[in-house]
């Protein structure tokens, strides 16, 4: 059993103590241990509890099916992943992209995985900068592209104003040192320069849908659970401000069906996944804050 960790307590973003437990889910994936998802009642940050410090986390990412580590195209949901995968990645290159209209520069990926973005963008001409935590991932990318990712403790240690655009895609929520890390992305980009933050939005339609189920709490490797009303505070704390949201039309789809696996629901749960991530969708649309993830842009204010 993990003690109960008081590292998120106050609250990491507004420092408030009003927090109560919201659900209690599993971690289905991997453990089947229980966690409780716990939430600020002023800035609205859900978190994990208890959290695994850095020290214990590292189990609950070995297994060999973690998704962002690994490239196995094996099951429906796994091989859908890839697809999708392939198709928001140009996607996400060409969107980095619009947001510096001629101009390129240096780019700085947090995160890199086996490496896809950060080899897309170098194709494009950008000086790219990669740090992944995982040291298999690393030498995958070095296989894959030639690609020489450094360790994440290098985050620290880089040229202060030199990024154009800091990019974390699906990162943010698994890391333990918040503000440290927000404080130096913050030093690390140029006066003009975007930071790009990809989370999942619990105030989506799917995560009301499946909730303790909901694929994305992913407890205890997901430490944090964003609103887009907590990242406009997390933003303003470190003097930055979101310029601009966008839903992640494809994670609606993924996050369900991963939901109705681990309701157990069988064929017809694939089917219902479909419905509802059409829904999440549908209601992202008529409001940009409820997208199943959300891509956030961020300029400094200062
Ligand atoms: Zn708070």
């Amino acid at each position: 059993m993990l003690e109960n960790n008081k590292q998120f307590s106050p609250c990491p973003i507004c420092n408030k103590e009003d927090i109560s437990t919201l659900l209690h889910t599993k971690d289905y994936s991997l453990t089947g241990e229980d966690f409780q998802i716990i939430q600020c009642a002023n800035c609205t940050l859900e978190y994990t509890d208890p959290a695994p410090s850095k020290e214990a986390i590292a189990p609950y990412y070995n297994f060999p099916s973690y998704i962002s580590h690994t490239d196995t195209k094996e099951g429906l949901v796994n091989k859908m992943y890839h697809k999708v995968r392939n198709h928001t990645l140009t996607q996400k290159t060409n969107w980095v992209q619009s947001l510096f209209t001629g101009h390129k520069g240096h780019l700085l990926e947090v995160g890199a995985g086996t490496g896809a973005f950060a080899d897309s963008m170098s194709k494009k001409g950008w000086k790219v900068t990669a740090l992944e935590p995982d040291a298999s991932s690393r030498q995958k990318a070095l296989d894959n592209y030639n690609l020489n990712i450094l360790p994440i403790e290098e985050l620290f240690h880089l040229e202060p104003a030199k990024y154009e655009v800091i990019t974390l895609w699906h990162v943010l929520e698994h890391v333990h040192d918040l503000n440290a890390y927000m404080k130096t992305f913050h030093s690390l980009l140029k006066p003009n320069g975007r930071l790009i933050i990809a989370v999942p939005n619990y105030t989506s339609y799917d995560a009301g849908y499946y909730k303790k189920y909901w694929a994305a709490y992913d407890v205890p490797r997901h430490l944090y659970h964003f609103s887009p009303l907590s990242m406009h505070y997390l933003a303003k704390k470190h003097k930055m401000s979101i310029m601009q949201k966008l839903p992640m039309w494809f994670d609606s789809f993924y996050v369900s069906l991963l939901s109705e696996k681990y309701k157990q629901s069988g064929m017809i749960g694939m089917i219902r996944a479909f419905f509802i991530g059409c829904i999440s969708n549908l209601t992202a649309l008529s409001n940009v804050d409820r997208g199943s993830s959300m891509i956030y842009e961020i300029k400094k204010i200062d």
